[in-house]
């Protein structure tokens, strides 16, 4: 079948996010726009997951709770995860990685953690747009070591992208999914980098805000919806994908 799917999202968490990406507001928009499968991945924490996995529960979507970690060379990988408990043992395994920098609300934004009835249950005191100590090198180890898949986001940003540090995507990480934006020129990247033509290049809204969430536009063939038939899609086992 095939699943329409957004599975780079960030709630009000990430500190450039909107105060209204709420965990409910944010499901809430997904099911409006009638996609099936989608994640929450925000900066370096999974904090969010479980009000928005909750949600999800409720809207009758499936929700991936995930994170986008900041390597050492600044490169954005989204990684995914099957359950909620494994999405936050991961994050208790990243934060000590985080600089001990503290967020500056006025600046950077508050970075809510909320409940699933939207109401506030802290704010995460580390600023959470910053580099993680660890390497792009250790990551697709360390995700696995926790059930999940990992892949690089937006590789053909200026910024924050694998190509945008290292001007490659080399063959040792053993990557089996990519994330292009929307303003990617797919053909010209598979033309110059060849993994490009052998794994799922994922679209995602990377939505920051509610009414960046896109409408069903890109679709993985799953045999049913859950996160397992998705993160075996996205570790060499993808029957197809479409991105509009
Ligand atoms: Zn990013
Ligand atoms: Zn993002």
């Amino acid at each position: 079948m095939r699943c329409y799917y957004d599975l780079h999202l960030h709630s009000c968490l990430s500190p450039c996010a909107d105060g209204d990406m709420t965990p409910y507001n944010l499901v809430q928009m997904a099911a409006l726009n009638e996609l099936d499968i989608i994640a929450l991945t925000d900066h370096n924490s999974c904090k969010n997951c479980p009000a928005a996995m909750e949600v999800a529960a409720q809207a009758g979507i499936t929700l991936l709770p995930g994170m986008e970690l900041c390597t050492q060379e600044e490169i954005h990988m989204v990684c995914l995860f099957p359950a909620l408990e494994a999405a936050m043992a991961f994050d208790r395994f990243i934060y000590p990685l985080i600089p001990d920098i503290p967020n500056q609300p006025e600046a950077f934004g508050s970075q809510q953690i909320l409940n699933a009835r939207d109401e506030l249950t802290a704010h995460e005191p580390k600023l959470l747009a910053t580099a993680a100590n660890i390497g792009i090198g250790q990551i697709p180890d360390a995700v696995r070591q926790f059930g999940g898949v990992c892949f690089p986001a937006h590789i053909d940003r200026a910024s924050y992208s694998i190509l945008a540090a290292l001007g490659d995507i080399p063959a040792e990480y053993g990557f089996t999914a990519v994330e292009i934006s929307a303003r990617g020129d797919v053909a010209a990247l598979q033309r110059q980098y060849p993994l490009l033509r052998q794994v799922p290049l994922l679209l995602s809204s990377d939505a920051h805000y509610l009414e960046d969430i896109h409408p069903r536009r890109a679709w993985l063939e799953l045999p049913d919806r859950a996160p397992e038939a998705v993160l075996r899609a996205l570790n060499g086992g993808c029957a197809g994908f479409g991105r509009g």
